[in-house]
């Protein structure tokens, strides 16, 4: 069966090995069994890397936990992330595939069809699995083939549309499987020029699939990223002695200032374009509560727009284009579903805890580079218009154990934990 909203009335998967490290922080029992998503990185992780556990080992649990529950069903949520040239307008991320290497069918083979015929065993029938389809991958192709030519090659055959097409098709036709691609987050699809023609971009792909828009049950936005649910003192119709915040630095004529009114207006382009009626959104909330004692406590009083701006605004970051390992981040809203409208749930993708990326070279086998926007010292580039990047120092490889950053998130929780 495949029901409408897989939040809806569930619990959510606990992973033992992410819980095990949240626990082992001082405070961090708190939010150890809050439900985060299981990262599927490379091929090695379908049968399990560097001491943790395979995607088998994971379902199996899955099922454990889901007995011990009871009656309500489980939600396990699987980032699938291993595109031939990964990540390709950033560094920190890129992965093991090139499509000039063969990637594509390396792709298929190896891990979508590995994965597949794991979640198809009839043992995992009675969970509801997630899917979140690799994060930062069409949105690239609608921001970055002009700048970066591995954006460029990820836009053509074997690439981006054809993986995630491919993925698509594989993980839909499993009936208990729920697919959510990601939607980037408002501070990079939130400006006319990138907002419809990112519906477009996921129109054309989604409808090439088998299965056509059926084959997708949502969207999600704010993976990985720090951008706030919802800034409390301010919205974009805000004006600041007759000016409005969207001529301020800050907010920089997108036309959102937070995630849920993106969600929001995504969700009904989508639908306009020709998604389902039934499509739900997704925010990732684990990083972005920005709370702790330099969240603002009401709107700023300055009549000059840029102060206002940042003296209300929660999101502490330096600009909003930055997105690693950002200094002053707070866990953010735990996950619920059917939070607000169009939403099917808040949810913690990103495990909180784990890098972004390294603030220094650490050379290693998974293709991972130094990208600067990790080096606390980096003075920015145009992407964040030449900030500083707002990194935490002393970070290792991007998805290993930060426990400085693990830390500060708990102390900046939003709610507090
Ligand atoms: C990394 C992955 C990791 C994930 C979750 C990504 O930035 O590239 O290796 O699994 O974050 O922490």
């Amino acid at each position: 069966t495949h029901v409408d909203n897989p939040y809806a009335g569930a619990t959510g998967y606990v992973n033992p090995n992410w819980s095990a490290k949240a626990a082992a922080e001082p405070g961090g029992s708190a939010v150890a069994n809050t439900s985060t998503a299981v990262w599927l990185d490379r091929i090695a992780a379908i049968a399990g890397a560097g001491g943790a556990m395979g995607l088998r080992a994971h379902l199996d649990e899955a099922v454990r936990q889901d007995a011990a529950n009871g009656s309500s069903p489980l939600t396990i949520q699987l980032v699938i992330y291993d595109l031939p040239n990964r990540d390709c307008s950033a560094l920190a991320s890129n992965g093991e595939l090139l499509i000039s290497q063969d990637g594509f069918n390396r792709y298929k083979t190896e891990y979508i069809d590995a994965i597949s015929a794991i979640l198809r065993d009839s043992a995992y029938a009675n969970l509801r699995i997630v899917t979140i389809i690799e994060p930062d991958s069409l949105p690239n192709l609608v921001t970055n083939i002009n700048s970066f030519e591995k954006c460029r090659e990820a836009n053509g055959t074997g690439g981006y549309r054809d993986g995630v097409r491919y993925a698509l098709n594989q993980l839909h036709a499993i009936s208990n499987v729920y697919t959510y691609i990601d939607a980037a987050h408002h501070a990079w699809l939130g400006w006319d020029s990138n907002f419809q023609p990112s519906v477009n971009l996921f129109y054309d792909v989604v409808s090439g699939t088998t299965a056509g828009v059926d084959s997708v049950d949502g969207f999600i936005v704010n993976t990985a990223n720090y951008s706030a649910t919802t800034e409390p003192y301010f919205t974009i119709n805000t004006t600041v002695n007759g000016t409005t915040v969207r001529q301020s630095n800050w907010v920089d004529w997108n036309y959102y200032v937070d995630e849920l009114t993106f969600a929001q207006a995504l969700r009904s382009a989508l639908i306009s374009k020709g998604f389902r009626s039934g499509l739900g959104m997704l925010i990732d909330t684990s990083r972005n509560g920005w709370g702790g004692s330099a969240r603002p406590s009401g709107p700023s009083t300055s009549n000059d727009v840029n102060q206002f701006v940042d003296g209300s605004r929660v999101d502490r970051r330096i600009h909003a284009g930055n997105w690693c390992n950002q200094s002053g981040a707070g866990l953010g809203a735990r996950p619920t579903a059917n939070p607000a409208t169009g939403l099917d749930a808040y949810v913690w993708i990103k495990p909180p805890g784990e890098s972004d990326g390294a603030s220094t070279d650490i050379p290693n086998d998974e293709g991972k580079k130094f990208d600067r926007m990790c080096d606390p010292t980096y003075t920015g580039n145009d992407l964040n218009k030449h900030n500083m990047s707002g990194a935490l120092a002393g970070a290792p490889l991007s998805g290993q154990w930060f426990s400085a950053q693990f830390r500060q998130l708990l102390a900046n929780a939003y709610p507090p934990v």
